[in-house]
């Protein structure tokens, strides 16, 4: 990522930044919350809560199907909030973005729509060696009812992807290559702008997983040439139950609906059904509204601050940490790649991951600890499981050095 700048650390805007979410001022077992799991879940700032309370309390009413002021306003807003979203992604067309319920969703909708048109008997799916569960079960599943191959791209010990290995695994019967843009165990920043060109070269589409991603780096998909990324609006500071899948539109065009339904038609007959054109074709049923509002102003939130800004103090965060973690004995970061973001999963000699999460926690420090639903991962490196910290843009110094200073004093008493 890019090197630190200097404002954001020196000029107080982290105070400010820090009042504008409620929670972050909350006790946990009695100590002031230090909250270091931004990758399981981030936390909102007031914009976001106010977005959904002014939905529910001005706004409601249901989309696209009324005449009345209250449903075309919302419609409005609705469409409106597709179009922030287009420019975050820098996506050619709105109707490229589709509304989900998070990253799980929309690859789950790839993998049966894309699926079902367009994988056989023998074809084959490559995966990678690092990714979320998200994005191995429905790729598997697939396999298991087409009669199709799932591939998996190997890893370096540093947690970095084997391109030489992908090179040799690219084939005529690969028909989708599924890939994380960043990892949530390791924080490895793939190098996917690489694997997309190889992959094309092939003929092949790629989907990028950008849970990870998306709340710490600029994502240009037309830049990237990827073919589906996907998202989710918790983790990017927005609510839950929201995500977004986006897809080239020739994919849209091409593939069946997902789930039918109301909202997803031209025209029905008993006969028969026209659909309408994406991205209404895979939105069945009253979407989440109020998440897309929300996760609307989230965006809004995070582009006052900038993206750059973001990844360059999170640079600064995750070299702070990294440094102090390295000099605790018998400590062991897993997943030391050249480019990572601000996540780092370690191990203890001889401590279970969850003893040290659960003293944590009484010092009012929230980290994650287990198989980060990467269960191939952790059986690659041998182990069960890890202490896993992420950062966020209101994480300070001061939370990593009391962190640091809670972390000693639980390995002193369990050792
Ligand atoms: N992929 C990655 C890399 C993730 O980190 C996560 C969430 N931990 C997911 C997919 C799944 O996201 P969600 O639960 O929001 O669908």
């Amino acid at each position: 990522m890019t090197e630190p700048i200097t404002t954001y650390k020196t000029s107080g805007n982290i105070e400010i930044i820090r009042a504008d979410f409620p929670i972050l001022s909350r006790k946990v077992n009695g100590k002031p919350l230090i909250y270091f799991d931004n990758g399981a879940t981030s936390q909102k700032p007031k914009s976001v809560i106010d977005a959904l309370d002014n939905y529910y309390s001005n706004q409601n009413a249901n989309i696209h199907r009324g005449v009345h002021t209250l449903s075309q306003e919302i419609t409005l807003d609705y469409e409106n909030a597709r179009t922030t979203i287009q420019k975050l992604l820098n996506a050619a067309y709105s109707h490229e973005i589709i509304f989900t319920k998070g990253t799980t969703d929309g690859i789950n909708l790839v993998a049966t729509s894309f699926g079902k048109r367009y994988v056989g008997l023998g074809d084959e799916i490559i995966v990678s060696a690092m990714e979320h569960h998200s994005n191995i079960l429905p790729w598997q599943q697939l396999c298991d009812e087409k009669g199709a191959i799932l591939k998996v791209i190997p890893i370096n010990d540093a947690g970095e992807l084997q391109l030489e290995e992908f090179k040799k695994l690219v084939n005529s019967k690969t028909k989708m290559v599924a890939i994380s843009h960043v990892s949530n165990t390791l924080g490895t920043i793939n190098p996917i702008k690489e694997i997309i060109k190889l992959a094309h070269a092939k003929n092949v589409p790629v989907l990028v997983d950008g849970a990870q991603a998306v709340p710490h780096t600029i994502v240009d998909v037309q830049e990237l040439d990827c073919d589906f990324y996907c998202f989710s609006g918790h983790k990017l500071f927005g609510p839950t139950g929201i995500g977004i899948l986006y897809g080239k539109e020739k994919w849209l065009n091409a593939m069946p609906p997902y789930q039918v339904g109301g909202g997803t038609i031209k025209t029905v007959s008993f006969e028969k059904t026209e659909y309408a054109d994406p991205p209404l074709k895979f939105e069945a049923g009253t979407p989440h509204i109020a998440g897309a509002i929300g996760l609307a102003a989230a965006i809004d939130y995070v582009n006052a601050i900038g993206l750059n800004t973001i990844a360059s103090y999170e640079y600064e965060l995750l070299t702070y940490a990294t440094e102090a973690l390295q000099k605790i004995d018998g400590l062991k970061i897993i997943g030391t790649a050249k480019q990572k973001a601000s996540v780092i999963s370690f191990i203890v000699d001889g401590l279970h991951p969850f003893d040290i999460g659960t003293i944590l926690d009484q010092l009012g420090i929230a980290v994650r600890t287990g198989h980060h639903c990467t269960q191939p991962l952790m059986a690659r490196y041998g182990i069960s499981g890890t202490v896993r910290v992420s950062f966020a843009f209101y994480n300070t110094k001061y939370e990593i050095d009391e962190f640091i200073e809670g972390l000693q004093r639980a390995i002193k008493m369990l050792k």
